[in-house]
């Protein structure tokens, strides 16, 4: 059976008091264990600040992105043993924002994918479709691409210590979520193309949803057959928001 996984992606928000308050709520409030892996991904300058209020508590650490480099010149790179070195043991990797307003195409994901890999950090993997690539029917092409592009620099197996996230970019941020069968039909896609290559890797991965996933609409979302939690934007801001939907998976 898979573990249920509710990550937070803070994106480019928060300052140090904020941080302390969200993550002091959500852990005050988290009196039992929750079914689900919790995990938050704070901006890098927060991370040792975060890693020290989450310490020895149910909540994991990760990182919104990584260098595809291991060290040296490059200015205002982080790299993966950075990560580590700080408390991280998770890191998003193709984040559509990173692909779309940044330029980062698949190939370069993939390696980013590898530097996560090579420094002991389990990558949470994005793929997702833009709104005129579903409008013209070519979702699955997309997905299957961005998941190749990995797949093939890293093989099948390297799926045991990551965690696919599929996010139809018109769904971020915009309020609009996929319906439950619309984004369970995409990750029922997603774990069979896995699956021609591997079928144990697919059935043991686990494929979040994310876009616009509120308290609200988590728990049919999550009751989704393929759906195994979720990768949370706005609504990990706000700890009641984030709790329920934690509660809801
Ligand atoms: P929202 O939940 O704000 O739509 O963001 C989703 C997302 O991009 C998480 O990585």
């Amino acid at each position: 059976m898979r573990q249920p996984m509710v990550a937070g992606n803070w994106k480019m928000n928060g300052s140090r008091e904020a941080n302390e308050a969200l993550v002091k709520e959500v852990l005050g409030a988290l009196t039992s264990p929750a079914k689900a892996e919790i995990v938050v991904c704070p901006p890098y300058v927060y991370l040792p600040q975060v890693a020290a209020l989450v310490d020895g508590s149910a909540i994991g650490l990760g990182a919104q992105d990584v260098s595809d480099q291991d060290a040296g010149a490059y200015t205002g790179e982080v790299s993966g043993s950075m990560l580590r070195d700080v408390g991280c043991a998770y890191v998003i990797v193709g984040h559509s924002e990173r692909r779309s307003l940044y330029a980062e195409d698949d190939d370069f994901t993939a390696r980013k994918f590898a530097a996560a890999r090579r420094h002991g950090l389990k990558p949470i993997l994005c793929v997702g479709e833009l709104l005129e690539e579903r409008e013209s029917g070519v979702t699955e092409q997309v997905v299957a691409r961005q998941l190749d592009a990995v797949l093939d620099l890293e093989g099948v197996e390297s799926l045991k210590d990551a965690v696919i996230a599929y996010e139809p970019v018109w769904a971020i941020g915009t309020g609009k979520t996929a319906t439950p069968e619309q984004a369970q039909a995409v990750h029922a896609f997603i774990r069979s193309r896995v699956a021609e290559r591997d079928a144990g890797v697919a059935d043991g991965v686990r494929i979040l949803y994310g876009g616009s996933v509120k308290a609200d609409n988590a728990a049919e979302l999550f009751s989704q057959p393929d759906i195994d939690g979720g990768l949370i934007g706005g609504a990990s801001l706000k700890a009641a928001d984030f709790l329920a939907i934690c509660r809801a998976a």
